[in-house]
């Protein structure tokens, strides 16, 4: 039996058999000349093509009984464009008269159809060059015999294990199977440790060497808030954590009776708001549950990111209307897009940047795809006449970047005027307070803006000059720093000198050792994981307001984020 630890990112006890999931790298360029005949390169060939069709039609049925035949079409489409007479044709020519591997000659054919795709007007056949980059990665794997593996179709109880799990990757994981993941890169706030809290399964990142000392299939138990796994445990280990999951279980249930009640403090002298993080419309459903009273962040990137081309304004219409429905009335802040950093979009073409968190991000990528931003904010405010919707644009460093987008926005509300389209006029806008500039002089910001709300995960990083997803200064990253929580309570008074509401939504707000001083600090509202928001309410109605703000006051004194951190109750 081996011990490891990394960083608990994801709560919860799980049990079960280990999968190695790494992108094998292929070194295509020593495959450029085969050494085999022709005829023995066909044969590998039309295996690959056998392979993937079966494979795709695999996936389409799972599909199908998940997501409905609509979504399902989509692999109609994939073989469709394997079987594809001319880009078979090209790729046999290659094979035949240049003697090509069968894998080279794939990739040649493919690269040189998604060069002509992506030069057409077509806006439905440029978004195809994603779609065939990938299948062609699937059909070279299949001639090669690289056995692949697949996120969406898992056995049951398997642990998925990684070196980084992309956002896109979370979202194609087989919810029904897969039990727990392990990373051997990324820190707590990285958007798959988010990810994987909003879909409350358990989650450790930032494990060293797992990948080298895991085996495939292997037994493990992980603890996901301790950030403990033990690899082929003992019976004694296997019994002691199958009681572990019992006992989180029932305490589980046991907070769901405070669903209804109040996020008052324990002294009934303040009331505060407890909302729900979420990344596309079903998500609401989990925060209603948990008693959530809004939603204070909707991450509509992912809308972006799930989809194979940029949704329409009536698909994200559709969206945001659901969410504001479900919500009857409770608000929801759906942030504009935010892009970039290490959400990326395939059919956007963004360029590789080298510190892409401090590249071409969110509104600033907004700010020059107008057209994008249009459709977004067209969406958002025809779904406002549904519910009480708030705008709330990420990422924002400077004054004039709100200005320009209240300005689109108006123009925006002028357009809907005129085509007699119903909205909120009255409609909240507001900033993720994020970024080292906008925190400085918020009092500043907090005049052009109907509320505040702070991202202390990028807030954290940027302050600190701490990259929230690398595990080599996982340690150095910590909101709990002086300087940030110095930061926050400046925001918050800043907010609350011009009179507008202040409330927290990166990770931070979810984090129950932090509730207490939050509450001293007088944020209004706290958004988080829907898994959060009844620990978090609990400890909020635990407290008495005199204590905490007692408590605000002897952290604010302190020098180091150790002696924070030592000090936390
Ligand atoms: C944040 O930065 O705290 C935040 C909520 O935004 P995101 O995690 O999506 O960057
Ligand atoms: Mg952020």
């Amino acid at each position: 039996m081996i011990r490891l630890t990394g960083i608990g990112a994801s709560e919860g006890i799980s049990l079960g058999k280990a999968l190695i999931y790494i992108e094998d790298k292929i070194d295509l360029e020593s495959m450029k000349k085969s050494s085999l005949s022709a005829e023995a390169e066909l044969v590998k060939l039309n295996d690959g093509v056998t392979k993937t069709k079966s494979q795709l039609l695999a996936i389409r049925e799972r599909v199908r009984e998940k997501l409905g035949e609509d979504k399902a079409a989509i692999f109609d489409a994939h073989i469709e464009l394997l079987e594809d007479e001319d880009l078979q044709d090209g790729i046999k020519e290659r094979v035949t008269k240049e003697g090509m591997s069968a894998a080279y000659a794939i990739n040649e054919g493919v690269e040189e159809t998604c060069n002509i795709l992506s030069q057409l007007d077509d806006a439905y056949l440029r978004e195809r060059v994603s779609d065939l980059r990938d299948i062609a990665k699937r059909w070279i794997k299949n001639t090669l015999g690289i056995k692949i593996k697949d996120l969406s179709i898992l056995e049951p109880d398997t642990i998925v294990v990684t070196d980084d799990l992309t956002p896109s990757d979370t979202a194609q994981l087989d919810l029904e199977h897969c039990v727990a993941f392990i990373t051997e890169f990324g820190g707590k706030t990285a958007h798959s440790a988010i990810m994987a809290r909003s879909l409350e399964i358990p989650a450790i990142v930032g494990v060293k060497n797992i990948i080298q000392t895991v085996k495939d299939g292997e037994y493990l138990v992980l603890d996901g808030e301790k950030g403990i796994i033990y690899l082929s445990p003992t019976e004694e280990v296997i019994e002691a954590y199958k009681q572990k999951k019992v006992n989180f279980l029932k305490e589980k249930e046991e907070l769901k009776k405070l669903k209804d009640l109040p996020a008052t403090t324990a002294c009934g002298e303040r009331t505060v708001n407890v909302w729900g993080n979420i990344g596309k419309p079903e998500d609401v459903d989990a925060v209603i549950a948990a008693g959530g009273e809004g939603v204070g962040l909707y991450r509509t990137e992912f809308l972006f990111m799930n989809s194979d081309h940029m949704p329409t304004e009536e698909e994200q219409y559709e969206a945001y209307k659901i969410v504001a429905q479900k919500l009857k009335g409770k608000p929801v802040t759906i942030r504009t897009m935010d892009i970039g950093g290490d959400k990326e979009l395939p059919y956007l073409d963004l360029p590789k940047e080298m510190n892409p968190f401090l590249g071409y991000r969110a509104i600033r990528i907004s700010l020059t795809h107008k057209d994008m931003f249009k459709t977004q904010l067209r969406a958002i405010l025809r779904a406002s006449a549904y519910g009480k919707i708030k705008i709330m644009y990420p990422m924002v460093c400077s004054i004039n970047e709100i200005r320009k987008s209240n300005e689109i926005l108006k123009e925006y509300m002028e357009e809907l005027d005129k085509e007699g389209k119903v909205y909120d006029t009255n409609i909240q806008v507001g900033i993720m307070v994020e970024t080292p500039s906008t925190a400085m002089i918020a009092y500043k910001f907090a005049k052009e803006v109907d509320f505040f709300s702070i991202g202390t995960n990028d807030l954290t990083q940027y302050f600190l000059a701490v990259d929230r997803g690398n595990e080599k200064v996982s340690g150095l990253y910590s909101a709990f720093n002086p300087a940030v929580l110095e930061a926050i309570q400046r925001v918050i008074d800043a907010g609350h000198d011009r009179g507008i509401s202040v409330s927290m939504c990166g990770e931070f707000a979810g984090n129950k050792k932090a509730t207490e001083i939050l509450l001293g600090m007088g944020l209004d509202s706290f958004s988080m994981s829907a898994s959060s928001i009844l620990g978090v309410k609990k400890k909020i109605r635990d407290t008495k307001y005199e204590d905490a703000k007692k408590y605000r006051d002897v952290i604010l004194s302190m020098n180091t984020p150790e002696e924070v951190i030592d000090s936390l109750r």
